[in-house]
């Protein structure tokens, strides 16, 4: 049972006598990383505090007043008494009118909390928004009303600006009975003063109401090109469809996949399933991958539903407030949202959608580490609603689960509508593409690819270049043999990374020599150390890496009259992004280069030509799901050439041309990538075969920390073995980044048969003394990547 641990943590001398205050009890959740829940007494006087409702409290032993959630009320008789016996401090104040969630959210906060091994107040906390917690953007504002029993009293009124008041009034009324007028802006209409306003309430004509007004923008984008046109599904479509309209209207829980390619109607699918959705009386949540990405599909949904509510972190406090209380009260049948959007206070939930299901960003890298795919999944469950999972290249996971599960089903849109042709895909072997110019330097832009932009910009067409330079991305590589080092346990390209002490370096560029390192295989995590001869040739290896103002300034000197523009999600706020999408979309901008977030969702018809600077970036991030997503940056950074009856080229630049996550995508060749990977991970006990969770901690100290690990490592092991739980333990290891801001740093790989052995292991460990030494220690379940 949960117990007030302030007091057993802090001893009982400070703790206020209120054994005889009367009131409710209630379990509480708070924000402060404790991992367990607190019982407060909430005094009568303060009225009535339920689940889901924040109340102020005092909190350890220096009482500091601290916001808790309540997650229930104490009710059954003989828990009371236990509650009593215990001295509870009592609640200060209740701080909201109404619940801020409702049962199922605190039910879904509470799976997050165990499945993702996080304090259930920090997920409280995560799931509603700052804005709402703090009411941003209300503001109090007098309303005047007429009285309605005021008449008789209306020819007393000698006064003309009094008589002006009540006629604006009236006119107000006459259409609405019981609107009003905002104080100033009657004042304004009428001309006059307060004076003679404070006549009228003084004679009991009109009455002044204080009223909460929350004020906000809309969040709505305008002026990009949508089309209204009315489409007729094609018969995958319609298959998909019909499929998704049972399972609404049995109001079960089931999971479908909408595997279709680019272009291939996906979004029409949610649209029309949305429809249904509402048409039943039912709610709907549709998420997609950072919001940035999202402003014509945005407009798009806005414009085939009435009431739409959006969230993701571009909006401003008040906006998103505002957003919210329109969810809240009922007011929005369709929610869009980013990740989080799926703590949305929907009611009737009757679908999800989760739109480029295998999108990394979906995973939350702050606590609580939450996937939102998946918590969407668990949301469905709880609501009876259906989910749909849409993507031109699914995750490993949910293609598994396809097989194995019963509850998921497979839809498949396999061609692109109206038979648009996909893509012609062009290979650039980056390694002879220099070979015969004269200067040597860096190049990021091939000849090839250079020719065809300039044909692109003579047919006054447009052109994307995708340069992905999140992470950091060295290999290591003879530039005259082309070796590169490979692990001796699997078949993979190495990476590089330098030991700690030579970590000052400055940015990485193409081509520098290397100083000493070891070399790191993402798929069983063995090292190696670099040669700094190539063991082929003896000719010096280098290090490939890439910079990412280098684009613009050689775009700016090999094509000196294009209209270049850079998009990166760091440098962009909201406006700043919808303006360069408005510009390009009206053809004022001839090439946009950027990260990968313009890989996705977008849609230019004057598009013909995607340049993919270099394949290679993610291929090299020792991670083992880095070929997956080199295959998916490919295949979507693809489908955003040729939308429209104009042919569209895509050339994907690269070092590797004979690696199979390449060679794959760019024969659009999905299903044999997807085997062959499988295969991989399967050899490898790797995910979706097994399950894997990340033990990271970290401290200032390498000896406390690697004593702290050490009492890991043991706790570990004899719950694995205590429990006989089939999972592998592997570390303590040093990550790829070793050290982060002074922080060394160490982790635990842990890979588990299924999800409920890693359950168990977490929560016995949860149950247990803290560890000594005590360092930082975070629990990452079904980490997307082992940086
Ligand atoms: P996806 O989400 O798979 O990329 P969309 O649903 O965005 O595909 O469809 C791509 C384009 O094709 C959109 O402009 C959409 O309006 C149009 N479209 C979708 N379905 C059809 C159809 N059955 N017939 C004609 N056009 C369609
Ligand atoms: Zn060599
Ligand atoms: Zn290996």
């Amino acid at each position: 049972m949960a117990k007030d641990k302030t007091k057993s943590l802090f001893g009982t001398d400070d703790i206020e006598d209120v054994s005889n205050v009367s009131g409710r009890i209630v379990r509480v959740a708070l924000d402060t990383g404790a991992d367990s829940l607190f019982d407060y007494v909430v005094p009568e006087f303060l009225g009535t505090a339920g689940a889901g409702q924040r109340v102020q409290v005092p909190f350890g032993r220096a009482n500091k007043l601290k916001q808790a959630f309540v997650v229930q009320v104490i009710d059954d008789p003989e828990e009371i008494e236990k509650c009593r016996r215990f001295k509870l401090k009592s609640a200060k104040a209740i701080l909201d009118e109404q619940p801020l969630l409702d049962e199922e959210l605190i039910k879904l906060a509470q799976w997050i909390s165990q499945y993702y091994v996080c304090p259930l107040g920090q997920v409280f906390s995560a799931m509603v928004p700052g804005a709402v917690k703090r009411d941003v953007g209300v503001k109090k504002q007098s309303i005047v009303y007429l009285k309605p029993d005021a008449e008789s009293l209306l020819e007393t009124l000698s006064s003309k600006k009094q008589k002006t008041l009540v006629e604006i009034l009236q006119q107000a009324s006459a259409v609405d009975m019981d609107s009003g007028i905002e104080k100033s802006a009657l004042l304004e209409s009428a001309g006059c003063t307060e004076g003679p306003l404070k006549q009228l309430v003084r004679k009991e004509i009109v009455k002044i109401e204080k009223k909460q007004v929350l004020h906000a923008l809309p969040v709505v984008p305008n002026g990009l090109a949508t089309e209204a046109k009315e489409v007729v599904l094609n018969d995958d479509q319609q298959k998909a469809l019909d499929f998704v309209t049972k399972e609404i209207n049995q109001k079960d829980f089931g999971v479908s996949l909408l595997h279709g390619v680019t272009d291939s109607g996906k979004t029409e699918v949610y649209i029309r399933a949305i429809e249904t959705a509402i048409e039943m009386g039912k709610r709907a949540v549709i998420l997609l991958p950072e919001i940035a990405l999202t402003a014509q599909t945005v407009q798009r949904f806005s414009s085939r539903f009435e009431n739409v509510a959006i969230l993701h972190s571009q909006l401003s406090g008040p906006q998103r407030n505002a957003q919210w209380q329109s969810i809240k009260n009922n007011r929005a049948d369709v929610v869009i949202g980013a990740r989080s959007a799926i703590f949305a206070p929907v009611s009737d939930l009757g679908l999800i959608v989760i739109d480029e299901e295998h999108e990394g960003s979906y995973k939350q890298d702050t606590v609580p580490r939450y996937h939102g795919r998946d918590v969407a999944i668990k949301r469905a469950s709880l609501a009876g609603a259906h989910c749909i999972l849409g993507s031109a290249t699914p995750s490993l996971e949910t293609l598994y689960n396809c097989k194995i599960k019963k509850h998921y089903t497979l839809l498949q849109l396999p061609k692109r509508v109206m038979d648009l042709p996909m893509p012609e895909m062009k290979l650039v072997d980056m390694t002879c593409a220099f070979a015969d110019t004269e200067h040597k330097g860096v190049h990021l832009i091939s000849p090839q690819l250079r020719e065809h932009l300039s044909k692109v910009l003579e047919r006054k067409e447009q052109a994307i270049l995708l340069l992905n330079r999140r992470g950091y991305s060295n290999f290591v590589y003879c530039p005259s043999c082309r070796h590169s080092l490979t692990c001796r346990n699997c078949d993979v390209t190495l990476t590089f990374h330098k030991k700690p002490q030579l970590e000052n370096r400055k940015e990485t560029i193409l081509g520098r020599h290397m100083v000493g390192g070891y070399a790191i295989c993402h798929y069983c995590l063995s090292k190696t150390l670099v040669p700094k001869q190539c063991p082929l040739c003896s000719k010096n290896m280098t290090m490939i890496g890439l910079g990412s103002q280098r684009l613009e300034e050689e775009l700016a000197r090999k094509l000196p009259r294009a209209r270049v523009r850079r998009i990166d999600s760091d440098a962009m706020a909201g406006q700043d992004y919808y303006d360069v999408l408005r510009d390009f979309s009206n053809q004022k901008i001839d090439i946009l280069a950027g990260t990968q977030m313009l890989a996705k969702g977008l849609h230019f018809p004057n598009v013909t030509l995607v340049g993919i600077i270099s394949a290679d970036t993610a291929l090299f991030l020792p991670d083992f799901r880095s070929n997956e997503r080199t295959f998916q940056l490919i295949s979507q950074v693809a489908g955003r050439a040729g939308r429209s009856e104009k042919k569209g080229t895509v050339y994907v630049q690269t070092f590797f041309p004979q690696h199979p996550a390449i060679e794959y995508a760019l024969r659009n060749d999905f299903k044999s990538f997807i085997e062959k990977e499988l295969e991989h991970r399967q050899a490898c006990c790797l995910p979706p075969f097994y399950r894997m969770a990340i033990v990271a901690m970290r401290d200032g100290k390498f000896d406390r920390l690697t004593a702290a690990a050490e009492q890991m490592r043991l706790r570990l092991e004899s719950i694995i073995s205590a429990e006989n739980l089939e999972i592998t333990l592997r570390g303590p290891l040093e990550p790829a980044i070793g050290r982060i801001q002074r922080q060394h740093r160490l982790q635990f790989i842990l890979q588990g048969k299924s999800a409920v052995c890693l359950q168990k292991l977490f929560e016995r460990f949860r149950g247990m003394a803290p560890l000594r030494p005590a360092v930082q220690t975070q629990v990452d379940i079904d980490p997307i990547g082992v940086l």
